[in-house]
């Protein structure tokens, strides 16, 4: 029977169109830390023009998870500035109800049962009204015990604190590691990285931001066999005609490489340096970015490469032909590998210059690991 109440309410919560009266709320939350004079703006909007609201944030409530996530975790370093800015907010709605004041904020209505949280970084909360003081922070995936849904489209939990509806599931949300090895994976999926990307597998083969993925947490399926992509092919032409003008001169060392080869070229690097020597500069078969067909060594395999006019060149210019420095300097805790200044990996210029200007590894931009389970 409690159960049943549950899954009513689970219903009605998660439908797109209990979203909608999900909705108000949702868009409200948004200003959580960040901003009280959209707190203000909002829930004078909610009782003006209720329908208009409702439309946009359903379809945008993917992304104001994520911006709720960022928000709160910024906020969470700063907790003095977000406690202001959360008794700044109460007034008003305090003004508004004076003259009936016995009137609670929410009203209760019993359910049962355990929900996931289904983004990082969310707060319960000490009332089931947006903007209240935050008590506990939650990750993606955490179990709660739910004990309460309320008219304001909170879920009360068994400590007595309250997360809105928007951020808990039925179900885990599917997971990035669990991608690990294609042989074993489940079927398709999407998700959202921690950043706020979308992220999918389509028949064995991860996408962040529609970038193909291989890397060590992300593999390809043995027997996904490409060869070059054409759009990197044209590119890197494109790249060496412009060097070319300047009087430089870029070569393919390595280009695509199949399972196959990797496996060979692994087994290689293994029996020479042992694995753990070989782990941070050669993949295992199935995790290379040379299996992508987006990725050319190009001059020269050795860090000297960085230095001479053409490593120069290529670091400050192949975003400009789509290509990014795939394993850039510093950065082998996020990528899993060492510095390759010889290796680019194409993505497309848009992406090429937004990764790069970032300062970013891939993986630190769309916010993906690169780990050997
Ligand atoms: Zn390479």
């Amino acid at each position: 029977m409690r159960r049943d109440q549950l899954v009513k309410t689970l219903a009605l919560c998660l439908l797109p169109a209990m979203l909608t009266a999900c909705a108000p709320s949702e868009g409200s939350n948004l200003s959580d830390g960040s901003s009280e004079a959209t707190a203000e703006n909002i829930s004078y909007t909610d009782t003006a023009e209720p329908q208009e609201s409702v439309t946009s944030s359903a379809e945008g409530t993917t992304l104001a998870n994520s911006e709720e996530a960022e928000n709160t975790s910024d906020s969470a370093t700063d907790a003095p500035q977000d406690s202001t800015a959360a008794s700044k907010t109460e007034p008003p709605e305090i003004e508004i109800t004076t003259t009936k004041s016995n009137i609670p904020e929410w009203t209760e209505t019993p359910a049962s049962g355990e929900l996931y949280v289904n983004t990082d970084n969310i707060y319960s909360r000490i009332k089931a009204v947006q903007g209240s003081e935050k008590v506990k922070r939650y990750s993606l995936n955490d179990k709660v015990t739910v004990v309460a849904k309320t008219d304001t489209d909170y879920y009360k939990l068994d400590d007595g604190t309250f997360i809105h509806c928007d951020y808990l599931s039925e179900s885990e949300v599917v997971v990035s590691t669990e991608t690990q090895n294609e042989e074993n994976s489940g079927g398709d999926y999407t998700a959202l990285t921690p950043n706020g990307y979308v992220i999918e597998r389509i028949d064995g083969i991860t996408y962040v931001d529609g970038i193909m993925i291989a890397n060590k947490t992300y593999t390809l399926p043995k027997d996904y066999d490409p060869g070059i992509k054409p759009e990197a092919a044209e590119a890197l032409d494109e790249l060496q005609h412009a060097a070319a003008a300047e009087g430089l001169s870029f070569f393919i060392v390595s280009g695509y490489r199949s399972y196959a080869t990797q496996e060979s070229v692994y087994a290689g690097w293994v029996a020479r340096d042992g694995v753990e020597q070989a782990d941070t500069y050669s993949s295992r078969p199935g995790h290379s970015d040379h299996q992508t067909g987006y990725t050319f060594d190009l001059n020269s395999l050795d860090d000297s490469f960085a230095d001479t006019k053409e490593g120069i060149w290529l670091a400050e210019h192949c975003a400009d032909f789509g290509f990014i420095i795939r394993y850039p300097k510093g950065k082998e805790m996020y990528t899993g590998y060492v510095y390759e200044p010889w290796h680019i990996r194409f993505v497309g210029k848009e992406k090429a210059r937004l990764i790069t200007d970032s300062g970013l590894s891939l993986e630190e931009y769309y916010g993906i690991t690169s780990v050997y389970e």
